[in-house]
């Protein structure tokens, strides 16, 4: 773990109102009366920190955003459904606030005893979240005495719960899903198990060209698929496959780049070598590609090969992620859809390490940091109101 910081088990939680910003930003179906969540993951993810905290005897303050309500409180995006999602986990009551700052949530908490849960509405309702806003941060101080980050895929945001917030506490850390992510995530960036393949998939490279070029700086070879892979094709001088869509400017300038790097350092990069109907990578391709994991040590993924939503383009993710199954090997796989994919074809377990973060792991790879975690390395700035329960604070 990194030194300065704190992981949620070097904290005294006994009998301390406890705030842990949570990622319940969970898939709904609307059309359902009541509203019903999709894909319970999410929840289920933040259940060991949540767990942990109530045996501790914590009163548990959980936060989350949900969807994007812009500051209006639309009920479509109410944390209700996701109350109801926890109550049934917990077996436990899960009581849902209307509102996340206020004399009377303070009172609530205060009211809680040890081991008791409370969820706070969606973060969101209240257009201060995103702004950051200094008074809205320091209501929600007033709230708790001890400060959780475990929602890595909004770590990447200075918003009021993720960074305004923790920059006023004093005693914070990480949950257990973040010390997670930075025990898989950091050796990528230091010191992975050789060899070290990256493959990578997905749509653009120019979006995500700063982490591969920060990754490139261990990796013994990239292996690229997808609809990216045309990028590289073009970057090359190749002619496309037939129908396969003509690759953005940016992302054949970006892919230029990778090549020139990586021919400089010697790093092997796998383009593949048949398609089908240049929607996924092909099987002599499947082939070449498992031919050189099979003695990879550290192997890490970012971006679906082919378009997996439809079954019949899927057969390539499928074929690597069963064929990595196999494999001894840390396997780390990162970005939200392929992610998905690889849960949805039921390989979850075989990872190492399934990233809960999107746009966070891609940034953390490219800076090795985020703002929301430096954050809880650093003395707290002044806090304009003492926290309300005195007698609580040692
Ligand atoms: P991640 O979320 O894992 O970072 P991206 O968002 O970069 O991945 O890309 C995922 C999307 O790319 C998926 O919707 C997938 O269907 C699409 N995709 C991948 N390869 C192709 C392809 N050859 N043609 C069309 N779409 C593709
Ligand atoms: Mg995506």
């Amino acid at each position: 773990m990194q030194e300065d910081l704190k992981t949620i088990r070097d904290l005294e939680l006994k009998g301390r109102a406890t705030f842990i910003r949570v990622d319940f930003n969970v898939p709904l179906d609307t059309d359902q009366d009541p509203i019903t969540v999709t894909d319970t993951n999410r929840i289920e993810e933040a259940i060991p920190t949540i767990r942990y905290a109530m045996d501790q005897g914590a009163k548990v303050v959980l936060a989350s955003h949900l969807g994007r309500p812009k500051g209006n409180r639309n009920p479509k995006f109410s944390l209700q459904p996701v109350a109801a999602e926890l109550a049934r986990i917990l077996q436990k009551d899960v009581p849902l606030t209307d509102e996340c700052v206020g004399d009377g949530i303070e009172m609530m908490v205060k009211s809680m005893k040890e081991g008791e849960l409370l969820l706070l509405e969606n973060l969101r309702f209240y257009k201060e979240e995103t702004e950051n806003n200094e008074h809205f941060c320091n209501q929600l101080a007033r709230l708790t005495d001890v400060y959780i980050n475990d929602a890595f895929g909004t770590s990447h945001r200075k918003h009021a719960s993720t960074y305004g917030l923790p920059s006023l506490m004093s005693k914070k850390g990480v949950g257990f899903l973040i010390e997670k992510e930075i025990r898989y995530l950091d050796p990528l960036l230091h010191s992975p198990a050789k060899p070290f393949y990256t493959i990578l998939g997905g749509a653009k490279v120019s979006d995500k060209i700063k982490s591969i070029e920060s990754l490139l700086r261990h990796v013994d070879g990239i292996l690229v698929g997808g609809a990216m892979a045309y990028a590289f094709y073009e970057a090359q001088g190749r002619e496309l496959p037939e129908g396969a869509k003509k690759p953005a400017p940016e992302d054949v300038i970006a892919a230029k780049s990778i090549l020139q790097y990586t021919k400089k350092r010697e790093i092997e990069v796998l383009l593949p070598v048949d398609t089908v109907d240049s929607f996924d990578i092909g099987p002599k391709s499947i082939e070449v590609f498992q031919k050189k994991l099979q003695n990879a040590k550290t192997i890490f993924w970012n971006g679906p090969l082919g378009w997996f939503e439809k079954p019949e383009y899927a057969k390539a993710t499928r074929a690597i992620a069963q064929f990595l199954s196999q494999i001894e090997a840390v396997k780390i796989v990162g970005g939200g859809d392929s992610v998905a994919a690889i849960r949805s074809m039921g390989l979850g377990e075989k990872f190492d390490h399934l990233s809960t973060g999107g746009g966070a792991v891609l940034e953390y790879l490219e800076k090795g940091k985020l703002p929301g975690i430096e954050i809880l390395k650093q003395k707290p700035s002044q806090r304009t109101q003492p926290y309300l329960v005195p007698e609580e604070v040692d």
